[in-house]
């Protein structure tokens, strides 16, 4: 199978505007932003979506959400922030290397489209 973009982000193959970055994961900023604030948090393991993700990974998934906290802090974004994780083509999935969006700085509305 060949790599997926974000694969080749985390191997430095591909240029990305690098937020944070730890031995578990990467926080880039996304290419097309829907809000101020559109970050995605990549697991340096591949995993295609979370539907995929298993009992060893839970430290893993547990770290993602710690990162995504600690970073919407950093932003000064922790009292509004969205998480997004579409799983599936007709979820809206389009890159298929696991990834939690996170989206701030801009009104929301329920339920999500
Ligand atoms: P999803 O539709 O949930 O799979 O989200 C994939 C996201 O990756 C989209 O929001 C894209 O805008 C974003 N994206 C695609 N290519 C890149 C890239 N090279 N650098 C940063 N973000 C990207």
């Amino acid at each position: 199978m060949t790599d997926t973009i974000f694969q080749k982000i985390i191997d430095k193959e591909l240029p990305a505007e690098i937020h944070y970055e730890d031995d578990i994961c990467l926080v880039i900023k996304d290419i097309n932003p829907i809000a101020p604030t559109h970050l995605l948090i990549i697991p340096k393991k591949s995993i295609e979506k979370i539907s995929d993700s298993n009992k060893e990974d839970q430290e893993l998934l547990g770290h993602l959400f710690l990162v995504a906290g600690k970073v919407a802090r950093d932003l000064g974004v922790e009292d509004a922030f969205r998480l997004v994780v579409n799983n599936g083509a007709d979820a809206h999935q389009t890159v298929f290397h696991l990834h939690i969006h996170l989206i701030a700085g801009r009104e929301f509305s329920w339920p999500p489209g």
